[in-house]
C-alpha cells in the first residue's frame, strides 16, 4: 500500500534479505498505480532500495551509489504515485551511472539514459526524503 510515513525521511541502508520481503508488495504498488519505478519509502518502508521497470524485467536496486552523472541536464515533466494527479518540472541529468546490490547480493553497475535516467534520479530523491514537489517550495 502507498504509505507516506517515511516519505520525507532519508532511508537507511538495507540488505537483500530484508529488501526481498517487500519486493512483491512494491511491485504490486507500482503496477496497480501504473508506475515505472517506486522507492521503498513510498510503500511505507524505511529501506534504501527502489524498483525500476526495465525492458528485461523489474530490477531492485539496494543501497545504490551514484558513480557518475552527465553534465548535460534537461527539464523533465514528472508525476509521482505519492502525489497523485500532479506533475512537476524537474531538472535531471541526461545520463547517470549507478552501482547497487541486487536481490541475489551481487554488485551491479549500469548506465541509465533518457526516461530511465530520470526515473532513477526520481527514486534516488525519494530515498533521500525528497519529492518532485519539494523542488518548487522554499524558493
Ligand atoms: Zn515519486
Amino acid at each position: 500500500m502507498i504509505d507516506d510515513t517515511y516519505l520525507h525521511e532519508r532511508t537507511e541502508d538495507t540488505t537483500p534479505e530484508k529488501a526481498i520481503s517487500i519486493f512483491q508488495e512494491m511491485i504490486m504498488d507500482m503496477v496497480t498505480n501504473r508506475g515505472i519505478g517506486l522507492a521503498a519509502n513510498q510503500s511505507g518502508y524505511n529501506q534504501r532500495t527502489f524498483i525500476i521497470a526495465l525492458p528485461g524485467g523489474v530490477e531492485m536496486c539496494i543501497n545504490h551509489q551514484i558513480i557518475w552523472t552527465s553534465k548535460d541536464t534537461y527539464l523533465n515533466t514528472e508525476g509521482c504515485l505519492s502525489l497523485p494527479g500532479n506533475t512537476y518540472q524537474v531538472t535531471r541529468h541526461e545520463q547517470v551511472r549507478l552501482r547497487w546490490t541486487n536481490l541475489l547480493g551481487h554488485t551491479q553497475t549500469r548506465k541509465f539514459k533518457g526516461p530511465q535516467a530520470a526515473c532513477v534520479q526520481h527514486e534516488m530523491d525519494h530515498l533521500d526524503g525528497i519529492t518532485i514537489k519539494d523542488y518548487h517550495e522554499n524558493k
